[in-house]
Protein backbone atom coordinates (compact mmCIF):
# COMPACT_ATOMS: atom_id res chain seq x y z
CA UNK A 1 0.00 0.00 0.00
CA UNK A 2 1.29 3.54 -0.62
CA UNK A 3 1.89 5.82 2.41
CA UNK A 4 -0.90 8.40 2.13
CA UNK A 5 1.68 10.99 3.55
CA UNK A 6 4.07 10.92 0.26
CA UNK A 7 3.28 11.64 -3.27
CA UNK A 8 1.49 8.51 -5.19
CA UNK A 9 3.57 8.50 -8.13
CA UNK A 10 6.87 7.80 -5.31
CA UNK A 11 5.17 5.35 -3.39
CA UNK A 12 4.35 3.50 -6.53
CA UNK A 13 8.25 3.17 -8.08
CA UNK A 14 9.16 2.31 -4.62
CA UNK A 15 6.38 -0.50 -4.37
CA UNK A 16 8.11 -1.78 -7.89
CA UNK A 17 11.57 -1.70 -6.60
CA UNK A 18 10.48 -3.76 -3.81
CA UNK A 19 9.00 -6.35 -6.58
CA UNK A 20 6.11 -6.52 -5.42
CA UNK A 21 3.51 -7.59 -8.06
CA UNK A 22 0.49 -4.98 -7.43
CA UNK A 23 -0.15 -2.03 -5.57
CA UNK A 24 -2.94 -1.50 -2.72
CA UNK A 25 -3.72 2.36 -4.02
CA UNK A 26 -5.18 4.35 -1.22
CA UNK A 27 -6.46 8.11 -2.09
CA UNK A 28 -6.49 10.15 0.83
CA UNK A 29 -4.73 13.12 2.13
CA UNK A 30 -2.69 14.40 2.95
CA UNK A 31 -0.94 13.68 0.00
CA UNK A 32 -2.45 10.94 -1.93
CA UNK A 33 -5.71 12.89 -2.28
CA UNK A 34 -6.74 12.60 -5.78
CA UNK A 35 -3.85 12.69 -7.78
CA UNK A 36 -3.76 12.18 -11.70
CA UNK A 37 -5.55 8.85 -12.14
CA UNK A 38 -4.71 8.07 -15.91
CA UNK A 39 -1.00 9.28 -15.16
CA UNK A 40 -1.07 7.23 -12.10
CA UNK A 41 -2.58 4.21 -14.09
CA UNK A 42 0.18 4.63 -16.68
CA UNK A 43 2.90 4.37 -14.18
CA UNK A 44 1.39 1.36 -12.70
CA UNK A 45 1.33 -0.34 -15.65
CA UNK A 46 4.40 0.78 -17.31
CA UNK A 47 6.62 -0.86 -14.53
CA UNK A 48 4.38 -4.30 -14.70
CA UNK A 49 2.05 -3.51 -11.69
CA UNK A 50 -1.61 -3.87 -11.58
CA UNK A 51 -4.03 -2.62 -8.65
CA UNK A 52 -6.56 -2.39 -6.31
CA UNK A 53 -8.46 0.24 -4.87
CA UNK A 54 -8.71 1.77 -1.62
CA UNK A 55 -10.47 4.18 0.15
CA UNK A 56 -10.02 6.04 3.59
CA UNK A 57 -11.18 4.13 6.45
CA UNK A 58 -12.46 7.26 8.13
CA UNK A 59 -14.69 9.04 5.03
CA UNK A 60 -18.45 9.12 7.22
CA UNK A 61 -20.26 7.30 4.74
CA UNK A 62 -23.17 6.85 6.77
CA UNK A 63 -22.76 9.84 8.60
CA UNK A 64 -25.73 10.31 11.19
CA UNK A 65 -25.92 14.34 9.52
CA UNK A 66 -27.52 13.79 6.07
CA UNK A 67 -25.72 16.42 4.10
CA UNK A 68 -22.67 15.18 5.63
CA UNK A 69 -23.82 11.94 4.11
CA UNK A 70 -24.12 13.63 0.85
CA UNK A 71 -20.99 15.20 0.76
CA UNK A 72 -19.53 12.06 1.59
CA UNK A 73 -20.95 10.39 -1.42
CA UNK A 74 -19.79 12.91 -3.96
CA UNK A 75 -16.31 12.57 -2.38
CA UNK A 76 -16.65 8.76 -3.32
CA UNK A 77 -17.64 9.54 -6.60
CA UNK A 78 -14.65 11.54 -6.96
CA UNK A 79 -12.46 8.90 -5.99
CA UNK A 80 -13.90 6.19 -8.11
CA UNK A 81 -13.79 8.62 -10.72
CA UNK A 82 -9.80 8.88 -10.20
CA UNK A 83 -9.75 4.85 -9.77
CA UNK A 84 -11.58 4.59 -13.29
CA UNK A 85 -8.95 6.74 -14.93
CA UNK A 86 -6.53 4.73 -13.17
CA UNK A 87 -8.14 1.19 -14.85
CA UNK A 88 -8.74 0.20 -11.06
CA UNK A 89 -11.64 -2.54 -11.46
CA UNK A 90 -12.27 -3.33 -7.32
CA UNK A 91 -12.34 -0.54 -4.64
CA UNK A 92 -12.64 -1.08 -0.75
CA UNK A 93 -15.26 0.69 1.63
CA UNK A 94 -14.90 0.58 5.41
CA UNK A 95 -18.43 0.45 7.40
CA UNK A 96 -18.78 3.45 9.47
CA UNK A 97 -19.54 3.36 12.80
CA UNK A 98 -18.91 6.77 14.28
CA UNK A 99 -22.72 7.39 14.81
CA UNK A 100 -23.12 7.94 18.51
CA UNK A 101 -26.22 7.02 20.27
CA UNK A 102 -27.30 5.08 17.50
CA UNK A 103 -28.44 1.52 18.07
CA UNK A 104 -26.77 -1.19 16.31
CA UNK A 105 -29.38 -1.79 14.20
CA UNK A 106 -29.70 1.99 13.03
CA UNK A 107 -26.20 1.55 12.79
CA UNK A 108 -26.60 -1.29 10.19
CA UNK A 109 -29.38 0.10 8.36
CA UNK A 110 -27.32 3.33 7.77
CA UNK A 111 -24.81 1.43 6.29
CA UNK A 112 -25.97 -1.24 4.44
CA UNK A 113 -28.63 2.03 2.70
CA UNK A 114 -24.68 3.90 2.27
CA UNK A 115 -23.30 0.91 1.21
CA UNK A 116 -25.62 0.21 -1.40
CA UNK A 117 -25.71 3.66 -3.14
CA UNK A 118 -21.73 3.47 -3.04
CA UNK A 119 -21.56 -0.04 -4.76
CA UNK A 120 -24.64 1.53 -7.65
CA UNK A 121 -22.01 4.56 -7.97
CA UNK A 122 -18.94 1.71 -8.97
CA UNK A 123 -21.01 0.06 -10.99
CA UNK A 124 -21.39 3.00 -12.98
CA UNK A 125 -17.77 3.32 -13.67
CA UNK A 126 -16.78 -0.54 -14.29
CA UNK A 127 -15.85 -0.85 -10.40
CA UNK A 128 -16.43 -3.30 -7.86
CA UNK A 129 -16.79 -2.44 -4.49
CA UNK A 130 -16.11 -4.86 -1.61
CA UNK A 131 -16.79 -4.35 1.60
CA UNK A 132 -14.09 -4.57 4.54
CA UNK A 133 -14.37 -6.16 7.64
CA UNK A 134 -13.53 -3.62 10.51
CA UNK A 135 -13.45 -3.64 14.36
CA UNK A 136 -16.04 -2.79 17.26
CA UNK A 137 -19.05 -3.59 14.93
CA UNK A 138 -18.71 -4.85 10.98
CA UNK A 139 -16.69 -8.00 13.25
CA UNK A 140 -18.90 -10.93 12.90
CA UNK A 141 -20.25 -12.74 9.52
CA UNK A 142 -23.77 -11.71 10.45
CA UNK A 143 -22.88 -8.10 10.42
CA UNK A 144 -22.62 -8.23 7.01
CA UNK A 145 -25.98 -9.25 6.02
CA UNK A 146 -28.33 -6.19 5.10
CA UNK A 147 -25.44 -5.02 3.12
CA UNK A 148 -24.92 -7.46 1.34
CA UNK A 149 -29.03 -7.39 0.97
CA UNK A 150 -28.63 -3.79 -0.03
CA UNK A 151 -25.41 -4.15 -2.26
CA UNK A 152 -25.94 -7.54 -3.81
CA UNK A 153 -23.01 -6.98 -6.45
CA UNK A 154 -20.69 -5.50 -3.76
CA UNK A 155 -17.57 -8.22 -2.62
CA UNK A 156 -16.01 -9.07 0.54
CA UNK A 157 -12.61 -7.69 1.54
CA UNK A 158 -11.11 -9.98 4.54
CA UNK A 159 -8.65 -8.46 6.95
CA UNK A 160 -7.36 -11.34 8.60
CA UNK A 161 -5.68 -8.81 11.53
CA UNK A 162 -8.81 -7.05 12.42
CA UNK A 163 -10.44 -10.46 12.74
CA UNK A 164 -8.42 -10.76 15.55
CA UNK A 165 -9.30 -7.95 17.45
CA UNK A 166 -11.77 -7.96 20.56
CA UNK A 167 -12.49 -11.68 20.66
CA UNK A 168 -13.88 -12.74 23.76
CA UNK A 169 -12.97 -15.15 25.84
CA UNK A 170 -11.32 -18.35 24.25
CA UNK A 171 -13.20 -17.16 21.17
CA UNK A 172 -11.07 -18.33 17.86
CA UNK A 173 -9.94 -15.52 15.63
CA UNK A 174 -12.40 -14.81 13.22
CA UNK A 175 -11.22 -15.98 9.79
CA UNK A 176 -12.85 -19.09 9.37
CA UNK A 177 -16.22 -17.90 10.27
CA UNK A 178 -15.80 -14.71 7.82
CA UNK A 179 -14.91 -16.78 5.23
CA UNK A 180 -17.38 -20.11 5.87
CA UNK A 181 -20.32 -16.88 5.39
CA UNK A 182 -18.73 -14.61 2.67
CA UNK A 183 -15.98 -17.00 1.05
CA UNK A 184 -18.03 -17.03 -2.38
CA UNK A 185 -17.54 -12.61 -2.79
CA UNK A 186 -14.06 -12.85 -1.48
CA UNK A 187 -12.33 -10.59 -3.67
CA UNK A 188 -8.84 -9.10 -2.08
CA UNK A 189 -7.26 -9.92 1.48
CA UNK A 190 -4.74 -7.52 4.07
CA UNK A 191 -2.50 -9.32 6.01
CA UNK A 192 -0.73 -7.72 9.57
CA UNK A 193 -0.01 -8.73 12.38
CA UNK A 194 -0.96 -8.05 16.18
CA UNK A 195 -1.32 -9.34 19.51
CA UNK A 196 -5.33 -9.52 19.65
CA UNK A 197 -7.16 -7.54 22.28
CA UNK A 198 -8.14 -3.01 21.17
CA UNK A 199 -4.85 -2.46 19.38
CA UNK A 200 -4.56 -2.63 15.70
CA UNK A 201 -0.93 -2.64 15.53
CA UNK A 202 -0.14 -3.51 12.20
CA UNK A 203 2.94 -5.66 12.85
CA UNK A 204 5.38 -7.15 10.69
CA UNK A 205 4.07 -10.90 10.39
CA UNK A 206 4.75 -13.19 12.88
CA UNK A 207 5.59 -10.57 15.20
CA UNK A 208 1.75 -10.82 17.07
CA UNK A 209 -0.05 -13.55 17.98
CA UNK A 210 -1.84 -14.36 14.90
CA UNK A 211 -0.91 -18.26 13.32
CA UNK A 212 -0.42 -17.53 9.82
CA UNK A 213 0.18 -20.78 8.38
CA UNK A 214 -3.42 -21.63 9.69
CA UNK A 215 -4.48 -18.41 8.35
CA UNK A 216 -3.70 -19.67 4.79
CA UNK A 217 -4.51 -22.85 5.03
CA UNK A 218 -8.10 -21.56 5.68
CA UNK A 219 -7.89 -19.80 2.82
CA UNK A 220 -6.49 -22.58 0.33
CA UNK A 221 -9.44 -24.56 1.93
CA UNK A 222 -12.03 -21.37 0.99
CA UNK A 223 -10.36 -21.51 -2.52
CA UNK A 224 -8.49 -18.45 -2.41
CA UNK A 225 -5.99 -17.67 -4.96
CA UNK A 226 -6.46 -13.51 -5.29
CA UNK A 227 -4.26 -10.53 -4.03
CA UNK A 228 -3.40 -9.98 -0.78
CA UNK A 229 -1.68 -6.55 0.86
CA UNK A 230 0.92 -6.66 3.70
CA UNK A 231 -0.41 -3.87 5.50
CA UNK A 232 2.63 -3.78 7.27
CA UNK A 233 3.28 -0.39 8.89
CA UNK A 234 6.87 0.35 10.33
CA UNK A 235 9.14 3.25 10.03
CA UNK A 236 11.88 0.35 8.69
CA UNK A 237 11.20 -1.26 5.34
CA UNK A 238 12.79 -4.54 5.76
CA UNK A 239 9.99 -5.52 8.04
CA UNK A 240 7.90 -5.33 5.27
CA UNK A 241 10.21 -7.21 2.89
CA UNK A 242 10.45 -9.78 5.54
CA UNK A 243 6.72 -10.25 6.24
CA UNK A 244 6.74 -10.78 2.02
CA UNK A 245 9.55 -13.57 2.03
CA UNK A 246 7.59 -15.01 4.77
CA UNK A 247 4.28 -14.98 3.52
CA UNK A 248 5.32 -16.22 0.20
CA UNK A 249 7.02 -19.08 2.01
CA UNK A 250 4.46 -20.27 4.12
CA UNK A 251 1.82 -19.86 1.30
CA UNK A 252 3.79 -22.62 -0.93
CA UNK A 253 4.58 -24.61 2.35
CA UNK A 254 0.42 -24.81 3.16
CA UNK A 255 -0.64 -27.68 1.10
ZN1 LIG B 1 -7.30 -3.52 6.05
Amino acid sequence: MNFPGRSVLKEVHRIAEDNFDFVDLTLEPPAAWLPDGKEVGRLISDLGLSAVGHTAYYLPIAAPFDELRKTTRDLFRRCLDTFSDAGVELVNVHPDIRLPLHHAEQVRARNAAAIGDLSADAAQRGIRLMVENIDRMFTDPDDFASIFEAAPNAGFHLDIGHANLRLGPRQPIRTAALLEAHAQRLDHVHVSDNRGGELDLHLPLGAGTIDWKTSIRMLKEAGYDGTVTLEVFSRERDYLRASRRLWLEWWSSVS
